[in-house]
């Protein structure tokens, strides 16, 4: 069953790595609300305009930027270009992230640049390059896309759990200093959801994994979509601060 939200509709909404996996199933839900859906791409333009296509085709207006949100001229660039010539955007959801998994041992300084820069500092830059749009906007929703390894930890994820639990401080900080301006910010903490970044799991540990889920399933991404959906709406308008963990019960 979908939910609809009346007032996504016209909504101007950000999706970082809204191109692909869960920020796909997200842009096309919100599309299929009326949205008016902004993604970033890194470099396939080709991709991009048929998403972009695809996406205006689910009923909704649909806009991709070219930035990587580590590069922080092209993306301030690009968003400061939008907002001024296009629209003010009203809901941002930080969801571009990447993971490498190694042991702490041979985790290079590098990978752990690249895992805190894309996650953490990635999604506090497009959060603090479109801060004083948002003063602009109406119903201001921030969606950060953390993960249940940012609450318990895991083998092999050293980086990439710090990086998510730095998310949940950020998010509870932008909803203290940015509450007065309506702006809300909240966090979900999906479990196992199949993507591309799962994919690479080998079966048996897919199956291993799938055991210590009371649900005995991963989630698929548009039951993320669904969560998503309700807190950039007014549904949720007394929420924020808050983390919501989708996870078939994996962390109880
Ligand atoms: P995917 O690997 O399928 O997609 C990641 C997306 O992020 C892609 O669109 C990718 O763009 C984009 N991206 C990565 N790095 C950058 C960057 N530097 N600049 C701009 N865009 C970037 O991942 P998922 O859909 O599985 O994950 C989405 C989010 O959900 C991530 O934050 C992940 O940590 C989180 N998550 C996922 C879980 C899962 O089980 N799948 C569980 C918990 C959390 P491009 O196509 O250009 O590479």
């Amino acid at each position: 069953m979908k939910a609809i939200y009346p007032d996504l509709k016209n909504k101007v909404i950000l999706v970082t790595g809204g191109m692909r996996g869960i920020g796909k199933t997200l842009s096309l839900s919100l599309a299929a609300q009326g949205a008016h859906v902004v993604f970033n791409y890194r470099s396939d333009e080709a991709k991009a305009m048929a998403f972009k296509e695809e996406l205006e085709a689910k009923g909704g207006k649909a806009t991709g930027l070219q930035f990587d949100v580590t590069d922080y001229p092209a993306m301030t660039k690009a968003l400061d270009e939008f907002t001024k010539n296009v629209s003010p955007i009203s809901g941002l959801v930080n969801n571009a992230g990447i993971s490498k998994d190694t042991l702490l041992l041979r985790l290079k300084p590098d990978e752990i640049s690249q895992i805190l820069d894309t996650n953490l500092k990635g999604s506090m830059l497009v959060t603090q390059a479109l801060s004083r749009n948002f003063l602009k906007a109406e119903n201001v929703s921030i969606v950060h896309v953390s993960s249940i390894v940012g609450l318990m930890g895991n083998v092999s994820q050293a980086a990439y759990a710090a990086s998510k639990a730095g998310v949940i401080g950020f998010s509870k900080s932008v909803a203290k200093e940015l509450a007065s301006r309506n702006v809300r910010s909240n966090v979900i903490c999906p479990g196992f959801i199949q993507t591309e970044m799962t994919e690479q799991l080998a079966d048996k540990a897919k199956e291993e994994y799938s055991k210590s889920i009371p649900l005995a399933r991963f989630g698929n991404t548009e039951e993320v979509a669904e969560l998503t959906n309700f807190l950039l709406s007014q549904a949720s308008s007394y929420i924020t601060g808050e983390v919501i963990k989708i996870d078939g019960g994996l962390y109880i």
